[in-house]
C-alpha cells in the first residue's frame, strides 16, 4: 500500500469514520481491490475505483461535458485528423486497450481535457493556437498520459476514503462494486463532470508530461512539440489570463514544467533531433477550421464580454462572428444566451431553433429551445424538446423537472407532480427544488409549508 500516508490527513473524526485502513480493505467486497498496480509505474496503489468504474464513470459524465463545449465538431475531416493523431499515441501508450475516443469540440475557449476511461476532448480554441501536428501529439499525449497514470481514479480513491464513503463494516461498499459506485454517482449530483476534470495535482502534471513525451516520441514525433506547446501556452497566459483560465485550473502550467521539458529533450530524448513535426500536415489538415478562425476570436471576445455583464457589445460581436461563419452552432448558442442574459427571450428563441436545426441530436439546443418555449408558453412544444432532450442525454435531474413544469403549464397537474417527485428524490436545492416542493405543497401531495420560487426557468439570468 503505497498511499498509507493518506491517513496523516485524516481528521480524527473522519479517521474514526472510516476505521482504520486494515479493516478498510477488509470491508472492501469483491470486485473492488483496494489496491492496484498502477499500469506506468508497475507499483501498488491505494485503489478502489476499477477499470470498469473508470470507463462507466466516462460514459456518465463525459457527454455532459461535451454538449457544455456544444457538441463535437461538425467538420469530419479535422475531427477524424485529430482522432488519428490521438490513436497514434494513445496505440503505444500503457493501456492501449481503453476505449479511447478523441473530439474536437466547438467551444471557443482554450482547453483539452481527459475522462477516465479515454474520453479525450481538445476544443477547437485551443487547436487553432496550434502550428504543427508534434503540439497536436504533445496536447493529446499528455491527455493520454492523466488516462494510463489513472490519476482521476487515484484521486477519487483518496476522496471517498477521505469523505467517508467507505464506512466501517463495507456499509457502503457492500458485496458489489456497484454499491460504492452508486454512492459515488449520487455523489456527482450526476454530473460529475466538474469533479472529475477537477485539478491535477503537480506531481500528476509531471508525469502526464514525461508520459506525453515518452508516447509521442514513439509514435515518431519530435519531443520539440511539447516544448512549443508549453511556450505557447505560457506566452499566451502571460499575455492573455483569463483565455487560460480553465487550462491552467485543471493542467496547472509552470516554467518548470518547461524546464523540465527542454531538459528531457537534451537528455533522454537526444536522439529524436530528426523526428518531424509535420507542420505542412498540421496545417492542410486544418485548413477549413482556420477559414473560420477570425469567427471564432470574435466568439471567445464575445463570451468574455458576456461575462463581464457586457451583453450589448457581446452582442454586437456574436453577430460579426456569425456573418464570418454563418450557421455556426456555438455561434447561434452564444447568441441565444447573450440576448436571454438580455431578458429578450423572443429574440432569443429563433437562434435557438435554428441551432438545433444546424446540429440535429445536440442535446445544448434542445434544452435552450425547451426553455425559451415555455418562456413564450408553448408548454406542448416544451415538453416535446423536454423529452427528446432526455433522450439526448440521460441522466439529467432537471430534465424532469422542465418536463413537470410544460405539464404544470398544460393544466396537467397529476403528471406535474409525478416529474416533480422525480426530479426532487435527486435535487434537493436551488429554485427548481424550490418550486417543485412548494407545488406538491399547493396541490397537496405533500405536506409543508407553502411559498414562493423565484424564476426556476433561467434562476442567473
Ligand atoms: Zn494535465
Amino acid at each position: 500500500m503505497e498511499n498509507i500516508n493518506i491517513v496523516r490527513r485524516w481528521t480524527r473524526r473522519e479517521f474514526l469514520r472510516a476505521g482504520s485502513l486494515a479493516a478498510l480493505a477488509a470491508a472492501v467486497g469483491p470486485g473492488l481491490a483496494a489496491c492496484a498496480k498502477n499500469p506506468v509505474t508497475g507499483e501498488s496503489q491505494f485503489m478502489l475505483v476499477s477499470e470498469k468504474e473508470e470507463i462507466s464513470l466516462d460514459k456518465q459524465a463525459s457527454p455532459r461535458q461535451l454538449s457544455t463545449d456544444y457538441g463535437p465538431i461538425r467538420d469530419m475531416e479535422v475531427n477524424d485528423y485529430v482522432s488519428g493523431v490521438g490513436t497514434s499515441l494513445s496505440g503505444v501508450s500503457h493501456r492501449p486497450d481503453m476505449p479511447y475516443n478523441f473530439h474536437v469540440v466547438n467551444a471557443n475557449y482554450v482547453n483539452a481535457y481527459a475522462f477516465p476511461g479515454g474520453t479525450i476532448a481538445c476544443t477547437r480554441g485551443i487547436l487553432l493556437e496550434l502550428d504543427s501536428e508534434a503540439e497536436l501529439a504533445g496536447l493529446l499525449g499528455h491527455e493520454i498520459g492523466h488516462v494510463n497514470a489513472r490519476h482521476t481514479a487515484a484521486r477519487m480513491s483518496s476522496q471517498l476514503l477521505i469523505s467517508g464513503l467507505v464506512g466501517v463494516g463495507g456499509a457502503v461498499v457492500g458485496a458489489k462494486y456497484g454499491n460504492t459506485w452508486a454512492a459515488l454517482a449520487g455523489g456527482l449530483g450526476g454530473f460529475g463532470a466538474s469533479m472529475l476534470l477537477a485539478s491535477y495535482s503537480r506531481d500528476d502534471e509531471r508525469q502526464a508530461d514525461s508520459l506525453g513525451m515518452e508516447y509521442m516520441t514513439k509514435a515518431g514525433y519530435n519531443p520539440d512539440g511539447m516544448v512549443e506547446l508549453m511556450d505557447m501556452l505560457n506566452d499566451q497566459h502571460d499575455s492573455e489570463p483569463s483565455a487560460l483560465e480553465v487550462m491552467f485550473a485543471t493542467h496547472p502550467m509552470s516554467s518548470e514544467r518547461l524546464a523540465t521539458a527542454r531538459k528531457s529533450i537534451l537528455n533522454k530524448y537526444a536522439g529524436t533531433g530528426e523526428f518531424p513535426l509535420y507542420r505542412e500536415r498540421f496545417m492542410d489538415n486544418t485548413a477549413s477550421l482556420r477559414k473560420i478562425a477570425p469567427a471564432v476570436e470574435d466568439l471567445q471576445k464575445a463570451e468574455k464580454l458576456m461575462g463581464e455583464k457586457k451583453y450589448g457589445q457581446a452582442e454586437t460581436l456574436v453577430g460579426s462572428a456569425l456573418k464570418k461563419a454563418p450557421g455556426d452552432y456555438a455561434g447561434l448558442l452564444i447568441m441565444s444566451k447573450c440576448y436571454v442574459a438580455q431578458e429578450k427571450y423572443d429574440e432569443a428563441l429563433p437562434y435557438a431553433e435554428k441551432a438545433r436545426a444546424v446540429y440535429p441530436g445536440e442535446p445544448q439546443a434542445m434544452q435552450l429551445g425547451g426553455l425559451l418555449q415555455i418562456k413564450s408558453g408553448k408548454y406542448e412544444a416544451a415538453y416535446e424538446d423536454f423529452k427528446e432532450y432526455d433522450k439526448a442525454l440521460p441522466g439529467d435531474p432537471y430534465a424532469a423537472f422542465y418536463k413537470g413544469y410544460s405539464q404544470e403549464g398544460m393544466g396537467h397537474v397529476d403528471q406535474a407532480a409525478r416529474e416533480y417527485v422525480k426530479f426532487l428524490k435527486q435535487v434537493n436545492q436551488g429554485e427548481q427544488a424550490k418550486h417543485a416542493y412548494y407545488r406538491l405543497v399547493e396541490w397537496g401531495y405533500i405536506q409543508g409549508e407553502a411559498g414562493h420560487a423565484a424564476d426556476p426557468l433561467f434562476p442567473e439570468a
